[in-house]
């Protein structure tokens, strides 16, 4: 039983995405990614999903209530002693705010915010070699976790893509909106103790020991 609510907080290319799904697979708890729920909606076309695709196309955060009516729809409703993983939200103050009223309600409150820290051209490289399914949604890149044949997906063996804003010009508005809007954040839950560092510069696996060894301290 994992009855805690984490928040991942980093710059785009740290690799909270790829920790978020095996730590999920691992403690059987779910993981939500705003980003993932943006993209689903826009592939979807729902009104909300083409409302948001201008913001993520330029790299700019889409406006807290839209967020917010997505990640509260996921929340909601899951059994009280169930814990879970936020992936790229809250992004911002305000975020943060409105997500411990929400937890408030639900008598949960935020457990463990994990940074992660990696130096930005490192970052830069993950995220212009990344290339993803279309169908399954699986991630891989092109030098340091690439598929098993050609441009394909290992499981759906279809054609892989980029996603839009992982080109060079985005990637670097996306980390100027992080250090300006995101960045604070790391203060805001360092007042309620509950904010630790890792490493995210290391392999899958070293990264993926730091945040269970975190876990473990959890009380
Ligand atoms: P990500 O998949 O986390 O890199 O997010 C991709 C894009 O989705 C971001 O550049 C933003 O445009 C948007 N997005 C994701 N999460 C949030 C959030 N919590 N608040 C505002 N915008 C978000």
């Amino acid at each position: 039983m994992f009855p805690f609510v984490v928040v991942f907080i980093g710059p785009p290319g740290v690799g909270k995405g790829t920790q978020a799904a095996i730590l999920s697979e691992d403690y059987v708890i779910p993981k939500f990614a705003t980003g993932d729920l943006l993209r689903e909606s826009l592939r979807n076309k729902t009104p909300l999903g083409l409302e948001a695709k201008k913001y993520m196309d330029s790299g700019q955060l889409v406006p807290d209530q839209l967020v917010l009516d997505l990640i509260k729809d996921r929340i909601v409703g899951l059994p009280k002693e169930t814990g879970f993983i936020l992936d790229g939200f809250p992004r911002t103050i305000s975020q943060a705010i409105a997500l411990d009223d929400i937890l408030k309600g639900l008598c949960h409150t935020v457990n463990l915010a994990v940074e992660f820290k990696m130096d930005e051209e490192a970052r830069i490289l993950r995220l212009t070699g990344r290339r993803l399914c279309p169908q399954c949604q699986k991630t891989y890149h092109i030098v340091f976790a690439p598929p098993k044949t050609d441009l394909l997906c290992d499981v759906c063996a279809i054609s892989l893509i980029q996603r839009t804003d992982d080109n060079e010009d985005v990637i670097r508005q996306r980390s100027a909106v992080y250090w300006e809007a995101t960045n604070p954040l790391l203060g805001y839950y360092r007042n309620n103790h509950v904010l630790k560092t890792v490493d995210a510069s290391s392999s899958i696996d070293s990264v993926l020991l730091q945040i269970k060894n975190i876990f473990a301290s959890l009380k």
